[in-house]
């Protein structure tokens, strides 16, 4: 029995036991009293009720997030190595679900997220980043706001820890939408942002991908159909992450050290809002990896959006058709992770493969990394 109930017997009880004494005025008077208190509890009542409705049904949410796409095949995989992928990507995406279950915001769980992959020397962005031409690292990030449509960007930088964050940052406290090389090292630094040297971002296992890109451009040979997957798999390993919070706000946001051997300060889709990443409440937040060249022509991310938008389409409709249809006809490969402002989730692939892991509103979570899983 709720309190509401005690009130009601302890008062009942009482009017039982005075009720033979009194005369006609003070019955008039304790009627009275009884009905204002029962008026009252039944308010209590209604009230409690109604806010245990809304604990039941509250918005949902939803986090989804890629360690990038691509020629990811079993026979290739050591069972050590794709314990640690799956490892990472199940603590990645349970700091986001986290955050987003405590009430956080989707901005906040796509940054401490895609901080994890950054961190991990498993993955293409961050601490393992794959090399230039010139053996340097530049890394490239960026993130949307769904609810306000604002978005941050850098491109080239070399000593920002988290670049995600300086993606962040630029969105939040300058007045521009992407910044880049040395002028967005200075800015982040400004910012109070965690610098370190350029050595901190190399890996041996990049150094070495590196040597073997080089050394078959040099030779020109006709590389055997496992050298191509091999070297096309050097570009991928993008992180990106999406998600969904429970004042119905979207965030994207998407990091990468690029494709390895890359020239003259390329820049991929990765820190393109629309092409790598793209959030709006209106429709759904998305992440792109793969081919970028491929991808800012395709303007994947922004495509997907659309599609919802002015078609009316779902979330897994609008990404099948960017992926399959549109990418893949101008030659592109990679993938997507998106989720919509229902907590509709899509993780599509044109490739064998593509890391993945999402948490649903009941905190059931999923890690995939081959397509047909
Ligand atoms: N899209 C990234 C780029 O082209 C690479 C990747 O996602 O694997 O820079």
């Amino acid at each position: 029995m709720g309190n509401e109930g005690i009130v009601i017997s302890i008062f009942i009880n009482d009017f039982a036991q005075k009720k033979k004494k009194l005369n006609f005025k003070e019955k008039k008077q304790m009627q009275f009293r009884v009905l204002s208190i029962v008026f009252v509890v039944s308010m209590m009542w209604a009230c409690t009720s109604s806010k245990k409705e809304n604990k039941a049904t509250p918005q949902p949410i939803g986090i989804v997030i890629h360690g990038g796409a691509g020629t990811i095949l079993r026979k290739n995989m050591t069972p050590e190595k794709e314990a640690a992928y799956r490892k990472v990507l199940a603590e990645a995406v349970q700091v986001g679900y986290e955050i987003l279950k405590k009430g956080g915001s989707s901005k906040e769980a796509v940054e401490k997220t895609i901080h994890v992959m950054e961190d991990s020397p498993l993955f293409n962005a961050g601490k393992g980043a794959v090399l230039n031409s010139d053996e340097t690292i530049e890394l490239d990030a960026s993130f949307m706001n769904g609810a306000t449509l604002d978005a941050g960007a850098i491109s080239g930088v070399r000593t920002i820890k988290n670049p995600i964050s300086a993606a962040i940052q630029v969105m939040e406290n300058s007045p521009h939408v992407m910044l880049s090389g040395k002028g967005a090292d200075v800015f982040a630094s400004e910012q109070g942002l965690e610098i370190v040297a350029p050595e901190y971002f190399f890996t041996e296992r990049r150094i070495q991908a590196l040597k073997r890109v080089k050394e078959s451009e040099q030779k020109k040979k006709e590389t055997t159909a496992t050298e191509q997957a091999f070297l096309k798999n050097q570009r991928y390993g993008t992180v990106g992450c999406v998600a969904l919070d429970q004042n119905g706000n979207l965030a994207a946001g998407t990091s990468t050290g690029g494709m390895t051997n890359k020239k003259w300060n390329r820049i991929g889709d990765a820190p393109i809002i629309g092409a790598g990443t793209y959030a709006n409440n209106a429709t759904c937040a998305i992440s792109a990896t793969g081919w970028g060249e491929f991808f800012i022509r395709s303007v994947v991310a922004h495509d997907i959006s659309a599609l919802m938008e002015y078609k009316g389409l779902s979330i897994q409709e609008a990404s099948r058709i960017v992926i399959h249809e549109k990418v893949a006809s101008l030659g592109g490969d990679g993938g997507i992770v998106g989720i919509d402002n229902q907590g509709n989730i899509a993780m599509e692939m044109n490739t064998p493969g593509m890391y993945r892991a999402h948490v649903d509103n009941n905190g059931k979570q999923t890690v995939k990394i081959y397509k047909d899983e």
